[in-house]
């Protein structure tokens, strides 16, 4: 129902349901009456009171001592990253699916001389100890670039919203300090971590030195990321923050939207856990799509389109367009959708059910387009 209040996109198109990212959430009406209302100031000259506000409050639910509120999640990674490997020759540790290496034009590198050290994700987003330990470079040997951070993302979306739990991470914690490294979250969606686990952020994240905290995916605000850390930590990062040209001035409006987050939007996470588990379901019961159950642990899902699918991922994301429901081709064989707070479990219905109408339509069109029958793929589930 939101989906249809609220997106532009389907304007005299009829339903639309987007499952392509919980990024597509437009600000709540709370919100939008909050950054009509809220006081500002400049906030590089001065202080600005609700981006004040909201850092304080973010570090503090992160177990931090200060925050920093920057325009993205990427420039939060970013910032994190060059402070801790402020020293030149740095080198980081990532996962090879992690969010910095894949989809952030390997920035570390490009602007900021830092190199980036990939070590395989396991499918639940974790990296094994032991080659974690064996990608670490402390030797005083001219030829290597010397470690000092390690990264982790929770929940890791490219291995499908998997939960990184507090053991796992305190143990890269323990790892990263026996050789004098930091520990870096990109906690983009902790709180997605935090309510599928039922662990405060703050215990998910005890082991870290900084956290990036995006409010823009499931949390719903327009834009933004707390970055959390030391106060010395923050203090680097307010500076390189201004240098990367992220320095805003009246922030405020946008603060207000991401404390209304904090306050509304938090809880009802579950919500979209529950629907994606649902919507996983019925994919899996479609023939020609296989969904590892297992895998769909908070609001992402991946559907494998297997060898008895007629069509490819990207025609069956094309037919599913047509039908107003929105969702990403992933790699060759795999279709990914997330569920958000403008999905409700009717659309999810919706979404399953017009399965049947797909296979009606496309079989009628099949002669004449010279499309595969879709029937293959969709007969199933309804
Ligand atoms: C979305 C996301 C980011 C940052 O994205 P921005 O679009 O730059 O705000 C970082 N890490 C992960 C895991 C993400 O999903």
């Amino acid at each position: 129902m939101g989906s249809i209040e609220n997106g532009a996109s389907n304007i005299g198109k009829g339903r639309i349901v987007d499952f392509r990212s919980d990024t597509v959430t437009k600000p709540t009406a709370a919100m939008r009456e909050a950054m009509a209302n809220v006081e500002v100031e400049d906030d590089v000259l001065d202080v600005d009171p609700s981006v004040d506000q909201l850092q304080k409050q973010t570090a503090k639910l992160m177990g931090k001592e200060a925050g920093l509120f920057v325009p993205s999640g990427t420039m939060g990674n970013l910032i994190a990253v060059l402070v801790h490997c402020e020293v030149r020759g740095s080198e980081t540790i990532l996962g090879t699916e992690s969010h910095i290496s894949v989809y952030e034009q390997g920035g570390m590198a490009t602007l900021g001389g830092v190199h980036p050290r990939t070590v395989p994700n396991n499918p639940d987003g974790t990296m094994e100890l032991s080659k974690l330990e064996a990608a670490i470079r402390y030797e005083l040997d001219d030829h290597l670039p010397i470690t000092r951070l390690i990264c982790l993302e929770n929940t890791q979306a490219r291995c499908g919203g998997r939960c990184i739990s507090a053991e796992y991470t305190d143990a890269v914690g323990e790892l990263a300090k026996s050789y004098g490294l930091q520990l870096h979250i990109d906690g983009a969606r902790i709180f997605n971590a935090s309510i599928a686990l039922g662990v405060t952020p703050e215990r998910l994240v005890r082991a870290a030195d900084s956290v990036s905290v995006c409010l823009s995916k499931g949390i719903g605000a327009p834009v933004g990321t707390v970055l959390v850390g030391t106060s010395e930590f923050i203090i680097k990062a307010r500076r390189l923050r201004k240098a990367l040209g992220g320095g805003m001035r009246q922030f405020g409006i946008l603060a207000a939207a991401g404390l209304v987050g904090l306050r509304d939007m938090v809880g009802r996470l579950e919500v979209d856990h529950a629907n994606a588990r649902i919507m996983a379901e019925g994919l899996n019961a479609v023939k020609g799509l296989h969904v590892n159950m297992a895998l769909v642990e908070t609001n992402i899902i991946y559907a494998e389109v297997t060898s008895d699918s007629a069509l490819t991922n990207t025609e069956i994301v094309e037919v599913w367009k047509e039908y107003g429901v929105l969702a990403m081709i992933y790699g060759r064989n795999m279709i990914r959708l997330v569920t958000h707070y403008h999905i409700t479990e009717d659309d999810v219905s919706f979404a399953l059910s017009f399965f049947k109408t797909t296979s009606l339509q496309t079989s009628r069109n099949s002669s004449t387009s010279g499309r595969k029958n879709i029937a293959e793929i969709v007969d199933v589930c309804c």
